[in-house]
């Protein structure tokens, strides 16, 4: 039987999240996380993966994945530094690093856990942390487990962060100080501006984090962000996921060997969480590889994204003022956003609704994240759909 007290939780707090409509269903595909998914038997567009280059089922990374599951079983038995770690473990953090062009890199489990896991072994409640304020949840909740001082600074506003830089240091209150920003910024499709970031770091002796979970496969013919601003050896953390462009699971930091060293004795979930599977490990080298030996799936990518924006714009929808493939159609009202959205799923394309508290308050949107994987005539089906619901709603006219 159940607590009386956590029934009672949860009874009031389920029925609170319904009546205010803030309870996400969770759909459930029956196949691949492709340009075309199935739920409960109906086939659409999908335009809300992170799987960018359509990477997720590629076909040589199933087939290093089952290679990897043959020769080294499901499970890595342990967590890295007790004998977790095989070589195909070794070899990713390798293929990483070379590919971000450091000197090393450490895998984590998930992009989430090593933001909590990296941030915390670097920073402590003696710090200061400047925060941008549309900074992921993961970013958020690793700088609070550190206990530093965490400022955030309005969103891309340089001259916001220059000023909470300097009083911070006028304040004498703190010992290190770190700047942390997303590379892309997933609602709006932004860049963060990091060449004022880092010369403000380097006026101020600031660290530089960077979370390119949606630049990394994006930006920078595919290396990321960071690269696309030439910025290799002034960024102190290139943090990344392999769930999104590179398609299957994990997360990463590259930078320095001493600071890769040091995350492999503090960073907490490496040290008390289970590896990545061999066969994660494995298939992310192929999808590394595969970025390596050609930009093509990137061009495609941004070929995609480019066409989808323009056929949105030409028809009359607010498509915000992305620079990257992702591209929000803003409705403004939080409820018109959701009838949107429903209304294009039963049409026949996936792409969710995203209201306040995630974006500000009158800027509800539905998000596209087209892929490369997408052809010309599903992306003009999307527009199609788009154009009958855009009228029917009033969105359009
Ligand atoms: C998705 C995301 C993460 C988390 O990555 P996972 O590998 O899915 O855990 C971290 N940071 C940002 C900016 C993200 O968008």
């Amino acid at each position: 039987m159940q607590s009386k007290v956590l029934s009672e939780f949860l009874e009031i707090n389920l029925t609170k999240l319904k009546e205010e409509g803030l309870y996400n269903k969770i759909d459930s595909l029956s196949g691949a996380n492709g340009p075309v998914i199935e739920i409960e038997g109906r086939q659409l567009i999908n335009l809300s993966s992170n799987n960018y280059l359509g990477l997720a089922d590629n076909h040589r990374l199933i087939d290093k994945a089952n290679e990897a599951n043959v020769k080294y079983g499901v499970g890595a038995g342990a967590v890295r530094t007790i004998n977790g770690t095989m070589d195909v473990h070794d070899e990713l953090e390798r293929k990483i690093a070379e590919f971000k062009q450091t000197e090393a890199a450490i895998a984590f489990q998930s992009g989430f856990n090593c933001n909590m896991g990296a941030i915390s072994a670097v920073m402590d409640k003696n710090d200061v942390i400047f925060s941008d304020a549309l900074n992921h949840a993961s970013i958020i909740d690793g700088c609070r487990l550190s206990r530093a001082k965490i400022i955030p600074y309005k969103h891309n506003d340089m001259d916001d962060l220059k000023q909470k830089v300097q009083e911070a240091i006028d304040s004498n209150l703190y010992v290190k100080k770190m700047i942390i920003t997303d590379g892309v910024f997933s609602m709006d499709g932004d860049i963060a501006k990091l060449d004022s970031i880092v010369n403000i770091a380097k006026e101020f002796d600031c660290m530089v984090y960077v979370d390119d979970a949606h630049g990394s496969g994006v930006m920078g013919q595919g290396a990321g962000t960071v690269k696309h601003f030439g910025l290799q050896k002034e960024v102190d953390f290139q943090m990344g996921t392999l769930s999104k462009a590179i398609g299957v699971v994990g997360g990463y930091v590259a930078g320095s060997q001493a600071l890769i060293d040091w995350l492999k004795v503090r960073a907490r979930p490496f040290l008390f969480s289970t590896s990545l599977t061999p066969a994660s490990a494995a298939a992310c080298i192929e999808a590394i590889d595969i970025l390596m030996e050609s930009t093509d799936l990137h061009d495609k990518l941004w070929e995609n994204g480019n066409y989808l924006k323009k056929g949105l714009k030409v028809l009359g929808f607010n498509i915000g003022d992305s620079q990257t493939p992702i591209t929000p159609c803003i409705i403004g009202d939080e409820k018109l956003s959701q009838l949107f959205s429903k209304r294009l799923n039963e049409e026949g394309v996936y792409a969710k609704a995203i209201v306040f508290p995630t974006v500000p308050m009158g800027t509800g949107r539905v998000r596209n994240m087209p892929t490369a994987a997408h052809t010309k005539e599903q992306l003009d089906r999307a527009l199609e759909i788009y154009r009958k619901v855009g009228l029917e709603l009033g969105v359009i006219d």
